[in-house]
């Protein structure tokens, strides 16, 4: 079957950014936001992630603080956003040195955690000021029960209100849609809402498939010699069916209604009803909002436990151990890959891809 994920040429007039974004794929661009997946060390044996619906517990190597101290005085002259990530970062040892290195040079901090031992870290969180998103995988008890740990929740909720107490008003609520946990979304506002979120976010799952993942492996053998991560194939067979994708509408219509005025309610991707049953589609799914662009490459690496420089799901440019962050990226192979992206506009697995739908401005 043959994709469309080249689609029509984008042009500068159809892409609602804040920036030149042409521009700014044209030229050298210092990152806006960097990730720092700094373990791949998971609280649950059952690991649901923040937007896809990998499921792996792989304890890959960690790199010594003093490697990330080195990356942050490298990069902090550029007064980035730095998200914090992993895994559950909060498993990093060093991570509250991390943290005040990070104060110290100025980059504005988030800190992506399940929540489930957020309360021995109420300290620096207060003290930092720091921006805080814990995940949820449902209400108490599907997110119990996905996660196979009978507190997980209330821990996360206890230290929530903890937080809360102590005036802290950066928290941000993530939930991602699973079979598992749609039905309780609605619920989910219900419990939480008392904790005054600044925002509260339902992710629609990042995800791939066998034929998603041939038409990937076909585009990374051509052109980049490297494999296409196999990770992003869901084991929950039950995210394709039609079933589910109806049920999503429906609760996300349903919260529309009923919520978005009182509180702050993102969507991502925000996209009509009927783009959601498209997203969740094997066939249709890269016809949704056909003129978006992504800035990944240009704007938010992510750096993962190993120290490579990820521009893509699965692409690495180079390790800021090897040649270091500034020379992976304006090295040759982040090049290519960027000239790459600029010739077809999106890859067949785009359109199930978060980084698509990230802009500028609120990233
Ligand atoms: S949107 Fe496409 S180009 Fe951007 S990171 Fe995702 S898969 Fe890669």
């Amino acid at each position: 079957m043959a994709i469309p994920h080249n689609l029509e040429k984008v042009s500068k007039d159809d892409v609602k950014y804040a920036v030149d974004y042409k521009g700014l794929r044209n030229g050298f661009s210092a990152p806006q936001k960097f990730v720092l997946k700094l373990t791949s060390k998971t609280n649950f044996s059952h690991r649901f992630d923040t937007q896809e619906c990998v499921v792996t517990s792989a304890d890959e190597p960690e790199l010594p603080v003093s490697v990330w101290e080195g990356f942050i005085d490298n990069i902090g002259w550029t007064t980035p956003k730095v998200v914090l990530t992993g895994g559950e970062p909060l498993l990093y040892p060093d991570f509250e040195s991390l943290l005040d290195m990070l104060g110290e040079n100025n980059c504005r901090t988030e800190i992506i955690t399940d929540g489930y031992l957020l309360n021995d870290y109420m300290d620096s969180i207060l003290a930092d000021h720091t921006e805080l998103t814990v995940c949820f995988a449902g209400d108490e008890k599907s997110h119990n029960k996905i996660l196979g740990v009978d507190d997980s929740f209330q821990r996360s909720i206890s230290a929530l209100g903890g937080l809360k107490k102590a005036g802290y008003e950066k928290i941000t609520l993530h939930y991602t849609f699973l079979p598992d946990n749609v039905s309780d979304a609605v619920a989910f506002i219900e419990r939480t809402k008392s904790l005054s979120p600044v925002k509260m976010v339902f992710q629609h799952p990042q995800f791939s498939s066998p034929l998603l993942n041939n038409l990937m492996q076909a585009c990374w053998d051509k052109e980049y010699s490297a494999g296409f991560d196999e990770r992003h194939i869901p084991t929950a067979t039950s995210i394709k069916a039609a079933e589910f994708s109806e049920k999503v509408a429906d609760v996300v219509a349903e919260i529309k209604a009923c919520y978005a005025s009182d509180f702050n309610i993102v969507f991502t991707p925000d996209i009509s009803v009927s783009d959601i049953k498209r997203y969740y589609s094997e066939q249709e799914h890269f016809l949704i909002l056909p003129k978006r662009v992504c800035l990944k490459p240009w704007q938010f690496p992510t750096i993962e436990s190993n120290g490579d420089v990820s521009l893509c799901l699965g692409y690495a440019a180079g390790n800021i151990q090897a040649e270091g962050f500034w020379d992976a990226w304006g090295g040759d192979k982040s090049d290519n890959f960027r000239k790459k992206l600029m010739t077809v506009e999106r890859f067949p697995i785009c359109t199930r891809c978060s980084s698509l739908y990230q802009d500028v401005e609120t990233a």
